[in-house]
């Protein structure tokens, strides 16, 4: 079986050892008649095999959860429309009947979550059928995209075509095109930020209304997918991490192929060195030296992909400084390892390579490779070297085998592009990993303005115990990285009510505003209800 083109039914069923709950109860407030009476409703709609109830659910469980009532994320059926008139419809049905739904794209939104929702009696709106790419424009650099579409699907229809374009893609390929951007997801090429590179959406309101926002507005318009803000107010963000709208489809920007392209890795030795390293970072990139959306990936993450914790370190507690000195010599890597690409023609890639390795050769045991110098048939840098020309790839996903059951789930605070800042972070989540017996993994991803400090708590899922300590050490990441101004770009269902209680500047304003918009919407409550920690009216009140 190919991991690239596993279900998710197959995939949840392989990481879930043990049986995952099917609640057999109606949602929140509807009785069991009249919930068997709204899923006949959207039988109509859809088509009976396309409504889903009994072991079907599997494919929305999340394979990582880490709360203790395995009801408290499931979904007691889904709905897999294949159009947008069939999402307003089944929004019509679900307000009559008051049917909250989560609309999941490809549902590989793992670590975060998955295809599952966040509140239990969800019923999940599978958009996966919706998968056309309905233009790739060459000339222009731009595809429009339904949800369904993976990176898997652009990367492959793209080569069968010919097309000198790039993707931008997250570490692991098997996610859509549109939950990744919505989600405000990050890739490691200069179109690294997918939200930014986001351009023109289609999106049912909770209503059932379909409207298309920026130059989408406008009737015959020719500029959909390239300018993103059309006329008033900005309305694509008000879609992103919400429960605000459906979106079925959405232009998204890509690379032309660069006449040239170096990737490129250099290691550090020590773990204070992350200051320098982000010292010497912050004014390459912001005057564009380094172009892409680098990493500094951490010792242990690296590893990861080539070793398990066991031939290492064998007893309780994380990795001690005696195996990770052995790993850094057997993998012949750092205690920092940055990743970064030069795109362009020889002569601007050999400039920008100079200033880059004069400033970081700085450092002291600074070291500098290529993919051909790396010895390890599966080195990162030579996975990483497709990675950052947008070649979707599941590798780099085997960091879950660190430890023996494979659960994991990111911890993700900003931070500015400053060294003592990332030195901080580093240090604040390191040892609070380490006290409750964690490794610490993480990748520092270099944005505009700043770093995404994504760091993956890797656990035994399987180990009850490991699981809740788990669970106990990220509200404590949350709650300290909060009270030291640092705040998450994203997080799993199971904090996202704690995450936006840190967002409470002026008593909570922010989220005031969000419960105004989603009250006005969504009158009925119906559309992902908890998302982001926004509530609809009943369920605030409930
Ligand atoms: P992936 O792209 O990794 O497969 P998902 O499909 O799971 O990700 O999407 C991640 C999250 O983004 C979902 O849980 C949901 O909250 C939101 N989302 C995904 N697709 C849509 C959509 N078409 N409209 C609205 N929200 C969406």
């Amino acid at each position: 079986m190919s991991f690239e083109s596993i279900s998710r039914r197959q995939f949840v069923g392989l990481a879930c050892s043990a049986t995952a709950a099917f609640p057999s109860v109606a949602p929140a407030g509807l009785t069991p008649s009249d919930f068997a009476e709204a899923l006949e409703q959207f039988r109509r709609i859809v088509g009976k095999e396309y409504v889903y109830t009994g072991e079907h659910l599997l494919s929305y469980v999340d394979p990582y959860s880490l709360v203790d009532d395995a009801g408290a994320h499931a979904t007691p059926a889904a709905i897999a429309p294949e159009s947008a008139e069939q999402v307003q419809a089944i929004l019509r049905i679900a307000n009559q009947y008051r049917v909250p739904l989560w609309p999941i794209s490809c549902g590989k939104n793992h670590g975060y979550g998955g295809a599952a929702p966040r509140m239990p009696g969800t019923v999940v709106l599978d958009l996966n059928r919706m998968n056309r790419i309905l233009e790739v424009n060459v000339e222009s650099g731009y595809a429009l995209v339904e949800p369904g579409v993976s990176y898997f699907d652009l990367y492959r229809h793209i080569q069968e075509k010919g097309y000198k374009l790039w993707l931008d893609v997250p570490d692991a390929g098997w996610g859509s095109v549109m939950g990744n951007a919505l989600e405000r997801g990050v890739g490691y090429t200069p179109y690294g930020d997918h939200f930014m590179m986001q351009c023109g959406m289609e999106v049912v309101l909770p209503s059932g209304e379909i409207i298309r926002t920026g130059m989408g507005a406008l009737p015959g318009n020719n500029t959909w997918q390239l300018f993103k803000y059309g006329y008033g107010p900005y309305l694509d963000g008000m879609f992103s991490q919400s429960n605000f709208g459906v979106v079925t489809k959405m232009g998204i920007w890509l690379m032309p192929e660069p006449p040239g392209y170096r990737p490129y890795m250099i290691s550090f030795e020590r773990e204070e060195d992350i200051e320098a390293v982000v010292e010497v970072l912050r004014p390459l990139k912001v005057n564009s030296v380094i172009q892409n959306a680098a990493t500094i990936r951490s010792l242990v993450l690296v590893a990861s992909i080539n070793a398990t914790k066991s031939h290492y370190h064998k007893g309780p507690g994380p990795l001690p400084d005696s195996a990770a000195r052995k790993i850094m010599a057997d993998q012949d890597i750092g205690m920092w390892n940055f990743y970064g690409a030069l795109y362009g023609p020889p002569p601007v890639m050999d400039t920008l390579w100079t200033i880059i390795r004069d400033s970081f050769a700085k450092i002291p045991g600074a070291r500098f490779f290529t993919p051909e110098q790396r010895k390890h048939e599966n080195d990162v840098l030579k996975h990483r070297a497709l990675t950052m020309k947008g070649i979707p790839r599941l590798t780099e996903y085997s960091l879950v085998n660190w430890v023996g059951g494979g659960g994991h789930i990111g911890f993700s605070p900003v931070s500015p592009i400053k060294g003592t800042e990332a030195l901080k972070q580093f240090r604040m989540v390191r040892d609070r990993l380490h006290e409750h017996g964690f490794d610490y993994m993480s990748v520092f991803a270099i944005g505009w303005r700043e770093l995404h400090h994504v760091v993956e708590l890797v656990f035994d899922k399987t180990n009850a115990e490991e699981t809740q300590r788990a669970r106990k050490v990220f509200e404590i990441l949350i709650r300290e990285a909060a009270d030291a101004g640092y705040g998450e770009y994203r997080t799993h269902l199971a904090f996202m009510d704690q995450v936006a209680r840190t967002y409470s500047w002026n008593q909570g304003a922010a989220q005031r505003l969000n419960e105004l918009l989603k009250d006005a919407l969504d009158p009925n409550g119906i559309l992902a209800p908890g998302k982001q920690g926004i509530w609809p009216k009943r369920f605030r009140e409930g």
